[in-house]
């Protein structure tokens, strides 16, 4: 489609993109429950978890017993057969409420690949599981240490043997590899020279990591900055059945990509919710902290940046909503994707920023929570994806300038 299709088409969206996300009760009902639920898992909680590393399991298996993980799976397997804007209002809700969606979000925004190319088969082995809390769809392999960004050059190997593809390779940064029992994993089925597209050549496969463990699998996890169940994972002629080929051998690249508007969305709807957080706090303690003999809140040098970045926050909210009804209309959202992503990322980031900052040395007291939501909104300038290579996409596909790389 030609830009300026798109464009039209994107401007004739424009009041069905309001209607399709606040407005409606199911969402607002979602949110109050989703808060309700948060409220179960207080500060300490999240601190705890911070302080020894540690999954925060009873918190994901609430989620996933209330059906939030499931929203995006279609009745018929027994989710609740939502758009992406309640995917993304739980999201954002889990996230002002101080909590750490990281720690699961991935189900929601990897789902969108088994559906959109999964076999009836493969919908039915695993998705009414899944829906149900009983098996865990968390693990994304694609990263690796050599290739990074580039994913065309990834160099984890699937051969095929008969009824069985066999994989050998690295992946990092793989999270909450030790708390899935699928992983989709990423990997070259043909040899990036023999191929006619350079985008060809890779494939997904959904691995059952129970029995890759067994055969072939190792898990180490990588310590962060902040709690976030990351690993790297190691394949050593593990073998996985072909009928869990995902779609066509060789198109996995662009299964991959076709499921990254949505991260993008969620992940920007999480950086929204914590943007919010981080004004809440800050304008609650700018009200009643009192040094010279008044609330620090009257001063403007504490005003101005809560107020800007409330208005980035604001202005990055509305990118995110336009994206998601442009994605549940089936439109071209690459663009509002991508800048919905970057901004909400920056907006989380100078809310952070400006909360420590009216906090003075209680900022960095553990018992705030400042630090640690501080620690844990920074990643989202990096990944899934970090923002020069969102700029390069604007700059490339958006403005027409020369492919940078
Ligand atoms: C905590 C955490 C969790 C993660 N979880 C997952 C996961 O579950 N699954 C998964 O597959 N991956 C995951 N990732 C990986 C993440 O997607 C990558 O870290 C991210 O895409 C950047 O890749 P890289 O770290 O290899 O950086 P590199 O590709 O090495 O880039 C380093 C820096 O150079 C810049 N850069 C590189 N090329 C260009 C260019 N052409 N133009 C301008 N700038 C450029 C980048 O923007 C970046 O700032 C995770 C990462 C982290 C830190």
């Amino acid at each position: 489609m030609g830009r300026n299709r798109r464009v039209q088409q994107r401007e004739s969206l424009t009041k069905m993109d309001f209607k399709t996300i606040d407005d409606a009760d199911e969402i607002a009902q979602i949110r109050e429950s989703v808060r309700r639920l948060c409220e179960q898992f207080p500060g300490e909680y999240w601190r705890r978890m911070d302080r020894e590393n540690a999954y925060p399991s009873e918190f994901v298996n609430a989620l996933s017993q209330a059906g939030y993980l499931s929203v995006l799976i279609p009745e018929e397997y027994g989710g609740a057969g939502m758009q992406l804007s309640g995917a993304l209002a739980i999201l954002e809700e889990v996230q002002r409420a101080g909590a750490n969606g990281a720690a699961c979000h991935a189900q929601m925004y990897m789902m969108g690949a088994l559906l959109r190319h999964g076999s009836d088969e493969q919908k039915q082995r695993y998705l009414p599981a899944i829906a149900a809390g009983e098996l865990r769809l968390q693990s994304f392999g694609v990263t690796e240490p050599t290739s990074g960004t580039d994913t065309l050059a990834l160099k984890t190997v699937a051969r095929r043997e008969g009824d069985h593809y066999v994989v050998n390779g690295q992946k990092v940064w793989t999270s909450r590899a030790e708390h899935s029992d699928l992983m989709l994993l990423l990997a070259r089925t043909t040899p990036r020279e023999e191929v006619q597209k350079r985008t060809d050549g890779l494939s997904v496969l959904i691995v059952d990591q129970r029995e890759a463990l067994k055969g072939g699998m190792t898990i180490k996890p990588i310590r962060t900055m902040m709690n976030h169940s990351t690993t790297e994972v190691f394949f050593d002629n593990v073998r996985v059945p072909a009928e869990n080929l995902l779609g066509e051998e060789g198109k996995g690249f662009r299964y991959i990509l076709s499921g990254m508007n949505a991260e993008r969305i969620l992940i920007a709807a999480e950086c929204i919710g914590d943007a919010k957080w981080f004004l809440d706090k800050a304008s609650a303690y700018a009200k009643e902290r009192v040094v010279f003999g008044r609330p620090i809140g009257q001063n403007q040098g504490v005003q101005f940046p809560l107020a800007k970045a409330y208005a980035h926050m604001r202005a990055a909210e509305l990118m995110v909503h336009r994206a998601a009804g442009l994605y549940a209309a089936g439109a071209n959202c690459g663009e509002e994707a991508n800048i919905a992503k970057m901004l909400a990322a920056e907006a989380s980031w100078m809310a952070a920023e400006a909360c420590l900052q009216t906090h003075g040395g209680f900022g960095f007291a553990e018992e705030y929570d400042i630090e640690r939501k501080f620690r844990e909104t920074r990643l989202y300038q990096v990944a899934p994806i970090s923002s020069n290579l969102i700029l390069s996409y604007l700059a490339e596909h958006v403005l027409g300038l020369p492919r940078s790389y």
